[in-house]
């Protein structure tokens, strides 16, 4: 996920993902915060603080008989913010933060980032996601801390149990789910705590939806079918979307299978140096790396939100040969026959999966489709732009549009408000926050404040959101 170019973009582009509203079977957002909603007691904090926090707590409390609303309904936009200031009082991640500021960086969440990087290191990542041991600087961060994590999703549940309705709603025709990857592969997410424990996805997604109340996605291009770790951790969050009260935490999982894997760029490289011997085993590596991934996840293969992500570049002589749709249906077939191996292997044996030659039929089936009916193209974005080096014309609209991009960004310097509506926020490692990617001067306060991410922007062409613009505007 490419925190630093923003989770919007992610929202039709994840590792090159169709963009959702296509899939058939999304579901809808489930109706928040239900047991995030009953009253609470305030605590003490100090008798300034209290006077605050009473004083906010009573506004709210008649601002809303007043508004005459469902508590469902309400957001923070139907409140003074400055009367309602104080309500934050002693949630620790909000310290330093006023609510014109927390209201604005709860509007639009499309998500927190978990990890920056991913080994994939695809020759399309729009994301130009680099490999997680890559920190230039030892202020560097590329993981969020669990601790920071449980803080931002703690704070929220603390803040909408006083408010008494979620802050963290979105409209659900913006986004049906909370995503915590962009440049990075949910297989390799996770958290560690100060003692060491590490967190998973599944652990990830449990606290997620429980406070925002919005569904979960992943997404995966595979792992090294030899690495024990990651093979025990894919198969734990099988058996966690297995079971339906999780899968329906669930906007959409996806498996990611497309040409452009570095193992399969090896194999062509050496292709094209004439090493045939060595390229079949890189083009070994990777179909051997898809099939077991898919064979991994065949108990949720019979889900309609269960899919693949299949991508390539056009068949024309302006592709780069090895990466065009004919490349990737060669590719498929090789990865499904092994598939087939997989299945008529567990069907003769332990049938851990396979339970009869219909259910391998019906499997095949899916992975036909989904592997060579679904193939969409790539867009000339992040890595991807080298691809299209044969082609002038998507060149010459390459230079435009980065020209022309920055223009088409909304002006948040004239409205803001207005042009936050449907303006995305994303929260780095580091707890700041950025709207469509560009930069805020709002942080959340995380203990790790202070460190660099992979995705810090200092400004973007002069238009970074100050805290004043949020003063005025909110
Ligand atoms: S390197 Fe590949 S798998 Fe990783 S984020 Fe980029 S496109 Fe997705």
């Amino acid at each position: 996920m490419q925190i630093y170019s923003s989770l919007n973009i992610l929202a039709n582009k994840i590792c090159g993902k169709n963009n959702l509203a296509d899939n058939n079977g999304q579901k809808s957002v489930t109706n928040a915060c239900h047991t995030l909603c009953s009253p609470q007691s305030i605590p003490f904090y100090g008798l300034h603080n209290v006077n605050k926090l009473q004083s906010a707590n009573n506004y709210l409390q008649k601002a809303k008989t007043e508004s005459g609303k469902d508590e469902n309904d309400l957001t923070l936009a139907d409140f003074d913010l400055d009367k309602l200031d104080g309500i934050q009082q002693g949630i620790g991640v909000f310290k330093g933060l006023s609510m014109k500021e927390i209201a604005f960086a709860s509007q639009n969440v499309l998500g927190l980032s978990v990890n920056h990087g991913c080994s994939s290191n695809c020759a399309h990542c729009f994301a130009n996601a680099v490999p997680q041991h890559y920190k230039p600087d030892s202020d560097m961060i590329n993981r969020v801390s669990y601790e920071d994590f449980n803080s931002y999703m703690g704070g929220y549940s603390k803040l909408n149990k006083r408010l008494g309705f979620n802050s963290l709603k979105i409209d659900e025709n913006l986004s049906p789910y909370f995503a915590m990857f962009g440049d990075s592969d949910c297989i390799e997410m996770q958290m560690k705590d100060k003692n060491g424990k590490i967190y998973d996805f599944t652990d990830a997604n449990e606290i997620a939806h429980k406070t925002t109340g919005r569904l979960g996605l992943f997404d995966t291009a595979g792992w090294n079918p030899k690495d024990k770790r990651y093979q025990d951790r894919a198969e734990k969050i099988v058996k966690y979307f297995s079971k339906p009260e999780n899968y329906d935490k669930m906007c959409q999982i996806d498996i990611s299978v497309n040409p452009f894997h570095s193992l399969n760029t090896r194999s062509i490289e050496l292709k094209n140096e004439g090493n045939d011997k060595a390229s079949q085993k890189f083009r070994d590596f990777y179909t051997d790396r898809m099939a077991n991934a898919i064979y991994t996840f065949t108990p949720l293969m019979d889900k309609k939100n269960f899919h693949c992500i299949s991508r390539a570049m056009e068949d024309s002589p302006k592709s780069v040969e090895g990466y065009q749709k004919k490349d990737l249906k060669e590719l498929s077939d090789e990865i499904i026959a092994k598939v087939e191996n997989k299945y008529n292997d567990d069907f003769n044996g332990e049938q851990k999966y396979i339970k009869s030659p219909e259910q391998i039929n019906k499997y095949l089936g899916k992975l036909n489709y989904e592997l060579k009916d679904r193939v969409r193209g790539i867009d000339p974005e992040g890595r991807a732009e080298k691809l299209f080096v044969k082609d002038e014309e998507v060149q010459k609209a390459i230079k435009k549009d980065k020209i022309e991009s920055i223009e088409e960004f909304p002006d948040f310097t004239k409205d803001l408000k207005e042009n936050a509506k449907e303006s995305f926020r994303d929260i780095d490692l580091n707890g700041k926050v950025y709207i469509n990617g560009l930069p805020t001067e709002i942080q959340f306060n995380f203990d790790n404040k202070n460190k660099k991410t992979h995705g810090d922007i200092e400004d973007y062409n002069g238009r970074l959101i100050t805290k004043e613009m949020v003063k005025k505007a909110y």
